[in-house]
């Protein structure tokens, strides 16, 4: 349940018209797009000036959702953005729980004055830089979470089929196609709800999951047959893509998203960790199954975190260098990571 105080405060805040930004994490995914789209034409519905503001560009696949011609790309209209966070009276933060995953946002989002809500399920959010904090970590996704919200404030009449649409794919994105992070029943209970209300459940998935090109296939392939390493001794395998790899096929933004989820379709395998060379970094993908925590490994040795399950993190150090550091953390984590996912 959400506190009930926080709710009466919330209620307040929406009663009059009001200036509000919506914005969400830096490489924006399916849940980050999925719920700030949706709270964004809910709140559009209630007479509020409402813009919703991402940092960088959102993947292909969700080109097609309902208004997101209507977000604004941060680093493309950085002007037009510091001017309505400046403006804005209320600023809404989805699915991310510290500032600085708003990346090349986080400086203005820092400095306004208007009050700052978070609506989150990430573990620990930093919470001196928030006014409100809607925060729940046992829960599938921020799109379950802002469902929750629209209930718990009597606003239901307002789930139309486009706020219904996007609400399911943050859950269903989230959750893997609910394979994973389903706490209890509910995320059924929303799902079915959003259905009834015109979320068309085979549609989505397949504008979601079966729009490849044949590049991002190949690639796929490619990340699995020459670019993974399985370390069976610790549970563990890793697949390295180079700046190289990504130009051989094509990259696209977003091509190598559910990548890192392959590997751990191994039985054996407890840890997947897939590191991409970009510009000037390297970005790491975590997943897991069972108790072992890739939001602690993240945030202890690659300034990341996420969930216990799939986090990311990022390394300034080649992507050598990286990979090298990475097997060279691995035995000390030897025993943790060490179990039998059934009888964990
Ligand atoms: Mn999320």
């Amino acid at each position: 349940m959400i506190d009930l105080k926080v709710i009466k405060k919330l209620e307040e805040l929406i009663s009059i018209e009001r200036k509000l930004v919506i914005t969400s994490h830096s490489n924006p995914d399916g849940d980050a797009i999925g719920s700030s789209l949706a709270l964004f034409l809910l709140l559009r519905q209630l007479g509020h000036q409402v813009k919703l503001i991402i940092p960088n560009m959102y993947p292909g696949f969700l080109s097609w959702l309902p208004h997101i011609n209507e977000v604004i790309v941060y680093e493309n209209q950085v002007k037009e953005a510091r001017a309505l966070i400046d403006e804005a009276d209320l600023i809404f933060c989805l699915d991310f729980n510290s500032m600085k995953r708003s990346g090349v946002m986080a400086d203005d989002l820092i400095k306004a004055d208007a009050t700052k809500i978070l609506i989150d399920h990430h573990p620990e959010p930093v919470a001196e830089e928030f006014d409100i904090l809607i925060s729940k970590v046992s829960i599938s996704s921020t799109s379950q979470l802002i469902f929750e919200l629209i209930i718990t404030l009597g606003l239901e009449k307002y789930i139309d089929a486009d706020v219904s649409s996007c609400l399911y794919v943050g859950i269903m994105t989230d959750t893997g196609s609910f394979s994973h992070a389903i706490y209890n029943s509910e995320t059924f209970r929303s799902s079915a709800y959003l259905i009834d209300k015109g979320a068309n459940a085979e549609r989505i998935h397949r504008l979601i999951y079966d729009t490849f090109s044949e590049n991002r296939l190949r690639l796929l392939g490619h990340a699995i047959n020459n670019r993974m390493m399985v370390m069976e001794e610790y549970r563990t395998a890793i697949i390295t893509l180079s700046r190289k790899d990504l130009k051989q096929f094509n990259y696209q933004i977003g091509d190598t998203e559910g990548v890192v989820n392959f590997p751990l379709s191994i039985a054996s395998i407890n840890m997947a960790v897939l590191l991409t060379e970009k510009k000037d970094h390297v970005r790491l993908s975590f997943r897991s199954k069972g108790r072992f925590s890739v939001n602690d490994f993240a945030r202890r040795y690659f300034e990341g975190g996420g969930h216990q399950n799939a986090a990311g993190g990022n390394s300034q150090l080649s992507l050598k260098e990286t990979v090298s550091r990475l097997i060279k953390l691995l035995p000390e984590i030897h025993e943790e990571i060490n179990y039998q996912y059934d009888e964990q």
